[in-house]
């Protein structure tokens, strides 16, 4: 049976813009067998030529970032400027590895007593990496860059909704003069993927997406033991201390949440204020909302973008209408936008408390969810009751007391008096239901290499 084609949908207008067809098995197959094949030369090749092929990657991009921005503003929705940032972000990462990768996988010399020994870090094979939509290009470029650099070779599945961002991905490192076979792109659904876990050609799993895509993932390659990182989703909260600067507090979590119209994994989705500053706070957040533009993502007076699909809009609408449902109060927004596209308004939500199901949830979304607080000990309890634990803030002028809060928010990233960010040489990544394993920084080319002794007597 014919599968239904993969569609570029605008989600400004909600129309149909592609259609492409599913690969069909064969197909598939013989793409694994490239990548399979091309591994065998690639992890022969020097750390010098493959810098160079990264570096021509990265200059690609840049020079082509306002036809890709496009592209993935057409495809998911994103406002035009946030996209070309992803494009310069995802060329910075590429040209990260490029230019350190031989230094983090050079021999690394233990100290023992007698002899000598050394760790040799080798390259696995065949890395699958399945990716979500929302960072299109950045989410290829940090498990790509790495990966290329350390001499694995890549298939990539990237979500349905951007096909047009996956395949230009592959003709760039084509392009760039990446051998064929070491960037693979599988136009394929989600649902295709198991029995591609399963191949003996491929060697490990990188996933970043929700927790059931994650679980499944990690469930069919530990049956075949394979090793896989999961990036799954998040709820970070934004704690805000009694002496922090309010008005810069203010504006980096309004602007923070309303980033990629709130569908981003490590966007602030739970403010946590003192009581003592609450109504303050409440009041300037609601002065910034007032001048909030819903609007074409392609114009850049745009403060709030469509959200990646119809479905998406339909799911955030669902939450908040339970939220209110269950005793939550919307003080602003909290319905869709009166235009044709996915838009949602950007929500001001209060009055969460535990029993609700958004005290728990991701809302990936522009809904911003105010909390207030007693004690540290009440921020920290509201902090941590999510299953998630990506990212967090932590905003306040005492540093020292700032970072003794952040110890104790359970995450994989705080960033203090700033929103969870993204560069290249910093570590990426969860602990708890947010998954497991790091991307960017020097851990992220230790993911997928395998570190063997060598020991000499
Ligand atoms: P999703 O449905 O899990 O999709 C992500 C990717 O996984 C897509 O390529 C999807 O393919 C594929 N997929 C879905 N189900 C699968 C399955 N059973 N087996 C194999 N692959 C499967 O994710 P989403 O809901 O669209 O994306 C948003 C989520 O990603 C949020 O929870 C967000 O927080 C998280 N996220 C996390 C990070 C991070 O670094 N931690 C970064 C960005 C996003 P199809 O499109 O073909 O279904």
């Amino acid at each position: 049976t014919k599968q239904s084609p993969i569609r570029t949908v605008n989600p400004f207008t909600n129309q149909v813009v592609s259609e492409f067809d599913v690969m069909r098995r064969t197909q598939v197959n013989s793409i694994v067998e490239k990548a399979y094949k091309a591994f065998a030369l690639w992890r022969k090749t020097s750390f010098e030529h493959r810098s160079y092929l990264l570096h021509k990657v990265a200059s690609i991009m840049r020079k082509r970032k306002i036809e890709l921005g496009k592209l993935a503003t057409l495809e998911m929705g994103k406002l035009l400027k946030e996209s070309v940032y992803e494009v310069e972000l995802s060329a910075d990462i590429f040209d990260y590895y490029a230019r350190n990768g031989a230094e983090f996988l050079a021999d690394q010399p233990l100290k023992i007593t007698s002899g000598s020994a050394f760790l040799s870090y080798e390259p696995i094979g065949v890395l699958l990496s399945i990716q979500p939509w929302n960072f299109p290009f950045y989410q290829v470029a940090r498990s790509a860059a790495p990966n290329i650099m350390a001499g694995n070779t890549i298939l990539l599945k990237h979500a349905s909704n951007v096909p047009q961002c996956a395949m230009i991905m592959e003709e760039i490192f084509l392009e760039a003069g990446v051998p064929a076979g070491v960037y693979n792109n599988l136009l394929i659904p989600g649902s295709s993927i198991e029995p591609l876990i399963r191949d003996k050609r491929i060697a490990a799993v990188a996933l970043t997406g929700s927790e059931p895509a994650g679980a499944s993932v990690a469930a069919a390659a530990g049956a075949k033991v394979k090793k896989t990182t999961l990036e799954l989703g998040g709820s970070d909260p934004f704690i805000v201390l009694a002496d922090a600067d309010i008005d810069k507090a203010v504006h980096t979590a309004v602007y923070g949440r309303m980033w990629n119209a709130g569908q981003v994994c490590v966007s602030p989705k739970r403010v946590i204020v003192p009581g003592s500053i609450y109504y303050e706070f409440l009041a300037k957040t609601k002065n910034l909302f007032r001048m909030l533009k819903t609007g074409d993502p392609m114009d850049s007076n745009t403060d709030v973008a469509p959200l990646s699909s119809e479905r998406a809009a339909k799911a955030v609408i669902k939450q908040i209408r339970r939220a209110v449902e269950q005793g939550a109060t919307v003080l602003m927004g909290g319905n869709r936008v009166d235009h044709p596209g996915a838009f949602v308004e950007p929500t001001l939500i209060t009055g969460v408390t535990s029993e609700m199901d958004a005290y728990r949830e991701e809302i990936f979304g522009p809904v911003f969810v105010l909390y207030t607080y007693r004690t540290i000990d009440e921020a920290i309890e509201i902090a941590n009751a999510t299953e998630f634990g990506l990212g967090g803030s932590v905003f306040g002028t005492n540093i020292e007391k700032a970072i003794e809060v952040a110890r104790r928010i359970e995450s994989g990233m705080v960033y203090i008096n700033h929103v969870t960010g993204i560069a290249p040489e910093l570590p990426f990544g969860g602990t708890k239901h947010s998954g497991y394993g790091r991307e960017q920084s020097p851990a992220g080319i230790y993911e997928f290499v395998n570190p063997k002794l060598i020991r000499v007597t």
